[in-house]
């Protein structure tokens, strides 16, 4: 068996289509969507991810507010910056680009974003809301990979779905996303005894390690849906996913690539949060 290949790009740009519309449909009533993005630091691959989330800004016409401070910036300035963009009508939601500098408190700065423009969905209260099953904003990597599942038709009432990894941003939030759809979940991480006993059980596969084809063809149960949050940069250059693709695809029945599948789909989540959040901002 040879996978179908979920393709992130191509729903992608299906889905910004139709954001495309209801970002000018509120900006028509007065209400443009706006997005604000903080950087602290030179970090090379978060200028490039802040880059990618405000051209995607301006092709779906989401205004967008970049503030960059140097990697020495005290953190008291960084969050007066999210006070004032808080308290800015024009602006519907705020990231602050991860990681930050060590003399920050990352958990102080996320706390520090009004839970109601919090559209990368880190802060407490939205996590929280997400655990009860009644959530505000989704994480946009978790976001992403239920809307490339439902696009695919997939069912998850009752399937064995294993997610690799358990961080706020990725493992976590995906969990609680698959057993409020009724999948039954097992969560693996660093300290799992026998990684492999689990993955080959999983109808549904959900790796997000930051480890390079650290899952391979062996591990997949024949017939799963692989999906790889993984990106890893590998000595050549070439980016490549927590799964050895050329393996898994040959047991998996649907698998994403790395480059080309969730990654795309995470900053659509964002600009879909950002436009939702607007439209409650204008329903008020
Ligand atoms: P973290 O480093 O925060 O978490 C990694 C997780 O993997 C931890 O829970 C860790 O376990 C677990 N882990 C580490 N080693 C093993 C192992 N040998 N076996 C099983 N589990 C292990 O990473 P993130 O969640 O932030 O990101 C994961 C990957 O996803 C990265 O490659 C990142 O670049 C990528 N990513 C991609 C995005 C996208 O848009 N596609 C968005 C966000 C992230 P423990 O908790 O025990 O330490």
């Amino acid at each position: 068996m040879t996978a179908k290949i979920l393709d992130g790009n191509a729903l992608s740009a299906k889905l910004r289509e139709s954001l495309r519309h209801r970002a000018a449909e509120l900006a028509a009533q007065g209400h443009r969507p706006g997005l604000a993005v903080i950087l602290v630091g030179e970090n090379p691959a978060s200028q490039v991810y802040v880059r990618n989330k405000i051209k995607a800004c301006e092709a779906v016409g989401v205004h967008s507010e970049r503030y960059e401070f140097p990697a020495d910036t005290p953190p008291q300035k960084v969050l007066d910056r999210i006070a004032a963009l808080n308290a800015d009508p024009k602006i519907h939601g705020i990231l602050v680009q991860l990681p930050l500098p060590a003399q920050f408190d990352e958990d102080e700065v996320l706390e520090a974003v009004s839970p109601e423009k919090d559209v990368d969905g880190f802060h407490a209260e939205n996590v929280g809301l997400l655990a009860q099953g009644n959530p505000r904003f989704i994480s946009c990597t978790p976001y992403g990979v239920m809307e490339m599942l439902g696009a695919e038709g997939i069912s998850l009432r009752g399937k064995e779905a294993v997610v690799v990894g358990r961080s706020n941003i990725v493992g976590k939030p995906m969990t609680l996303l698959l057993i409020g759809a009724s999948a039954t979940v097992t969560v693996c991480h660093s300290q799992t005894k026998d990684l492999a006993f689990h993955t080959r059980r999983a109808d549904i596969l959900v790796a997000a390690v930051g480890k390079p084809k650290m899952i391979t063809g062996d591990m997949v149960k024949p017939g799963a849906v692989v999906i790889d949050v993984g990106i890893n940069r590998l000595p050549d250059g070439k980016l490549c996913g927590d799964v050895d693709f050329e393996s898994a695809k040959e047991v998996a029945s649907l698998i994403t690539p790395v480059p080309g599948g969730v990654g795309p789909m995470t900053i659509t989540m964002l600009l879909a949060n950002t436009i939702e959040s607007a439209d409650r901002a204008a329903g008020k």
